[in-house]
């Protein structure tokens, strides 16, 4: 990797100039803000990196898709990025201007830095590495970026579905997301999400509790009542059949769980709190990777200002979040929190689905996920820190369950990135290793 290695150091300067370019575009998709003149910029890099690049229409922003052959390649590999950005809003907290790229303390500073535009183009960057060293590449590559991944990819599972075959591949690689504090991170999956709304109504109007309390039914202590039906006097959660499907960690499993450095010290300084799992790395990560969780996200109901109101509010509601690990399924378990509540005798709770994203995972010694290993240790020098998923969602199951592909994801972003956040950074070091990363992956790729 040596001569790649050091045409990417070579003409450093030149491709933080490029990123800044591109950084400059504002592309805020939730506002409808330069998301198509960016999808122009991006085609027009794809091309220069030496792709052949297009734009493909969806109901709302172009994918910019790219493929380069590389005739004899036993391989293919699909790389997913994304060049929308979140809003910048409050403007007033940022040092230096969202759009106007700022470079301090080994950083570039700007919306997008990091989510995602930095790790994207970091992708095209090791294209061209390659392709000027080497004149072709080790493995066929296809290149697909979105613009809505910060509006919850409204059209990418049609896209998906649609484009089987032109996404056809072996293996998914993509960076996105901020690495773990200790450093250089791969990642293997995400758990799911349900995220329902639970409504409890009562008269039509708030009731006096003096002259109707007793004899008016009361939305808000339902409410209280079902939700607390729902997990045991220990924490579990108590609908019924809700761990059927989950599936205990693999040996392999295991060991990644038990090798994260987890620092309790910084992490109770951070919450103010101390966090709940029982002790140790493993115990607390296995909570947070590969137990599904049942969360309160808000609750609401009657009277919440200042000093005392007497009434009988007259709705309560509640939104629930559910993340899902392996082998669970939104809609077997939405079904069972209904029977639940139903069989507890909350059948009258209206339960309404405002989002769904299934669990997704590739085994943690999966050949090619150890390639990519392999890969980011020589970029950076040192081991990355492995996670069977993350303990949040994205739409990974895309790519395994409906392209049934093994999915490697390898952050580029410091923790600290401050993403959807003012101030937003990508540190110069990750946007040189993650290039690297990109560039020794297609080739360990190419050999395993
Ligand atoms: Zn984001």
């Amino acid at each position: 990797m040596q001569d790649v290695f050091q045409y990417v150091e070579t003409h450093r300067a030149r491709f933080v100039e490029e990123l800044c370019t591109l950084l400059r575009q504002p592309s805020i998709s939730a506002q409808d803000v330069g998301v198509t003149e960016c999808a122009a910029r991006v085609l027009s890099l794809m091309s220069e990196a030496g792709a052949e690049a297009r734009l493909i229409p969806t109901p709302g922003y172009p994918v910019v898709y790219g493929q380069v052959s590389a005739p004899g390649a036993g391989r293919t590999v699909l790389i997913y990025g994304h060049y929308d950005v979140q809003p910048p809003e409050p403007l007033e907290l940022w040092e230096s201007p969202p759009f106007e790229p700022s470079l301090r303390n080994g950083r570039i500073y700007a919306r997008g830095a990091g989510d995602n535009k930095g790790q994207m183009f970091a992708h095209l960057k090791a294209l061209e590495a390659i392709l000027r060293t080497r004149g072709r590449l080790p493995v066929s590559l296809k290149l697909c970026f979105e613009g809505e991944e910060e509006i919850s990819s409204p059209n990418l599972p049609a896209f998906v579905q649609k484009h089987r075959k032109l996404l056809a591949a072996d293996v998914v690689y993509a960076s996105d997301g901020p690495m773990h504090p200790s450093g250089p991170t791969v990642f293997f999956g995400c758990r799911g999400l349900l995220y329902l709304e639970l409504t409890v109504a009562g008269a039509k109007r708030d009731l006096h509790s003096g002259n109707y309390g007793g004899v008016a039914p009361a939305p808000a202590g339902r409410l209280a009542q079902a939700l607390a039906s729902c997990w045991t006097s220990r924490g579990r959660v108590a609908v019924e059949g809700f761990y059927d499907r989950v599936k205990k960690p693999s040996p392999a499993d295991r060991r990644v769980l038990g090798a994260i450095p987890l620092d309790g010290r910084t992490i109770r300084q951070d919450l103010g709190v101390s966090p709940v799992a029982g002790p140790g790395a493993r115990a607390y990560y296995e909570r947070l990777l590969m137990q599904p969780n049942l969360n309160i996200a808000g609750l609401t109901a009657g009277y919440q200002g200042p000093g005392s109101k007497t009434i009988i509010p007259h709705v309560a509601r509640a939104k629930v979040d559910v993340r899902l690990v392996m082998d669970q399924d939104p809609d077997d378990i939405e079904e069972k929190i209904r029977a639940h509540l139903k069989r507890r005798g909350f059948g009258d709770i209206e339960v309404k689905r405002l989002g769904a994203v299934p669990p997704s995972r590739t085994p943690v010694d999966h050949p090619l996920g150890q390639a990519v290993v392999r890969a980011v240790t020589q970029a950076w020098g040192r081991r990355p820190v492995l996670f069977p998923n993350l303990g949040g969602t994205i739409p990974d199951y895309l790519f395994t369950r409906v392209l049934g592909l093994p999915s490697i994801w390898v952050p580029y972003a410091p923790h600290d990135e401050a993403n959807h956040a003012p101030n937003e950074s990508i540190t110069l070091e990750g946007f040189m290793n993650g290039i690297r990363s990109t560039a020794a992956a297609l080739f360990e790729i190419a050999a395993a």
